[in-house]
């Protein structure tokens, strides 16, 4: 059995090495973009919308392993869903990393792992980024964001 931390590290690792959904999409209808200045991390959220459907996601965007193994796994999370269903996520995840459900991770499925991130008080930002990013993209914010 791996423990959490071992699991945390691995998914890391991996969506590091080989992000999903990293590219640009020509065509998105929705773009935004954020910035985290703690770190240096930056992420582009491209998503495109029909009937309320998130029917692709990607992200661009460069910085450290947390940063850019969340917006990997935030691509792959939402994939599909509804505006509303990923707003949900995005609320479910942000509680998670700080802290304030302990050990409540149901139905964040593979995001329970950034619960580790609790662990790094520095790092919740990083991990934060990539969600606040796509939040602003589906609330169509045209301007910057920032994690500060
Ligand atoms: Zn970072």
């Amino acid at each position: 059995m791996l423990d959490v931390r071992d699991l945390y590290q691995q998914t890391i690792l991996d969506h590091n090495r080989s992000p999903r959904n990293r590219r640009e999409i020509d065509d998105a209808d929705r773009v935004a973009s954020g910035n985290n200045p703690l770190c240096g991390d930056k992420v582009t959220v491209y998503l495109k919308i029909k009937d309320d459907v998130i029917t692709d996601v990607s992200f661009s965007g460069s910085g450290c392993a947390i940063s850019q193994a969340s917006a990997s796994l935030m691509t792959t999370s939402v994939m599909g869903k509804s505006s509303a269903e990923a707003e949900q996520l995005f609320a479910r995840f942000h509680a998670m990393v700080a802290g304030e459900h302990q050990g409540d991770c149901e139905g964040l499925g593979k995001l329970a792992v950034f619960s580790g991130v609790r662990q790094f008080p520095a790092r919740v930002k990083c991990a934060n980024l990539a969600w606040h990013t796509l939040r602003a993209a589906l609330e169509a914010e045209t301007k910057p964001i920032s994690t500060e």
